[in-house]
């Protein structure tokens, strides 16, 4: 069976000049995937997503802040919750990115292990916006494996440097979604919110610490919590030469982080599904190569559980 990948052109759009947020990171991850030979492989499988529609996002966003996503906000400020210049380029784009995380979720449970090259957007409430996140792609993809797959127990394991604010809150009171949540003690949100498990790391937290931190905390969750379906949020913002992150990560760590993870869920017969995360560097190739970490280590991965069984 092949490796499904997912990705739409649309993931990228017209962006202001200058925005912090690396907009265009999406297209040249496709292009940089291409460029380690992807395109030719025949153990992967590409699939354009379809956007998410609204019967999909009510199950995690209220109705109320939907409107006014897809309508834009009347801003009486220069700074959007969001940290985004509203367009409706943007809604549609956001659309894509959280159908994209709901086609990776159907693969996965097909594939065993499915990739979004976009996705983990996992800042957003159900009722507002925050920190360049519109609407909570993992969210409304663990609903949707609630209501439409009747799972009962989803784990999130997000290793973004930043919490997972909106996740965590999203699902204080759902006892069927596990989050785990390992970030960095001195950086954004400076609330943090309450996951099921929250490991807060100082700052210049390296590869080693990091890896065994990771071993330490995943282990004992996927034995007693034994989920039937893992969320993995692949964050590059630990990168050492990540503009928002202080943690102090080398490629190869990421490497191995993403490689640990998929590798104890496979082991396992969890079906996974990965999302990139967050990722800040304003050289785009240097910040393609840390999400490719991702897709090289499923990659491996899958040549050896993807054959396997009928995962
Ligand atoms: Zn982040």
């Amino acid at each position: 069976m092949s490796l499904p990948i997912i990705h739409h052109p649309g993931y990228s759009c017209e962006w202001p000049e200058g925005h912090p947020f690396p907009m265009a990171k999406f297209r040249v991850l496709r292009e940089r995937l291409s460029a380690l030979g992807f395109d030719a492989r025949d153990d992967v499988r590409w699939i354009t997503p379809s956007p998410a529609t609204s019967g999909a996002l009510l199950r995690t966003h209220t109705a109320d802040y939907l409107q006014r996503f897809y309508l834009g906000e009347v801003l009486t400020t220069r700074r959007t919750p969001s940290g985004f210049p509203w367009s409706p380029a943007l809604v549609e784009r956001t659309l894509l990115e959280v159908g994209g995380t709901l086609a990776t979720v159907e693969a996965a449970l097909e594939s065993g292990l499915a990739l979004n090259s976009a996705g983990g957007t996992h800042h957003a409430y159900a009722d507002r916006a925050s920190g360049y996140c519109l609407l909570n792609d993992l969210a409304v993809a663990a609903r949707y494996l609630l209501a439409q797959h009747g799972l009962e127990r989803i784990l999130v394991v997000d290793c973004d440097v930043h919490q997972g604010d909106g996740t965590a809150w999203i699902f204080r009171d759902e006892p069927r979604v596990f989050t785990l949540s390992l970030h960095g003690e001195a950086n954004f949100p400076f609330e943090k919110r309450r996951s099921d498990r929250d490991v807060a790391l100082p700052r210049g937290t390296g590869d080693n610490a990091y890896l065994a931190c990771l071993a330490r905390e995943l282990d004992p969750i996927l034995t007693d919590f034994r989920p039937q379906f893992v969320f993995f949020d692949a964050g590059v913002d630990v990168h050492a030469d990540d503009r928002l992150g202080h943690f102090s990560l080398s490629t190869d760590g990421l490497y191995r982080r993403d490689a640990f993870v998929l590798e104890r869920c496979r082991r396992l017969d969890v079906p996974v599904a990965g999302v990139i995360g967050g990722g800040y560097d304003r050289d785009l190739e240097a910040l393609a190569d840390r999400h490719a970490q991702l897709f090289l280590a499923a990659l491996a991965l899958h040549s050896r559980f993807g054959r396997k069984g009928p995962g």
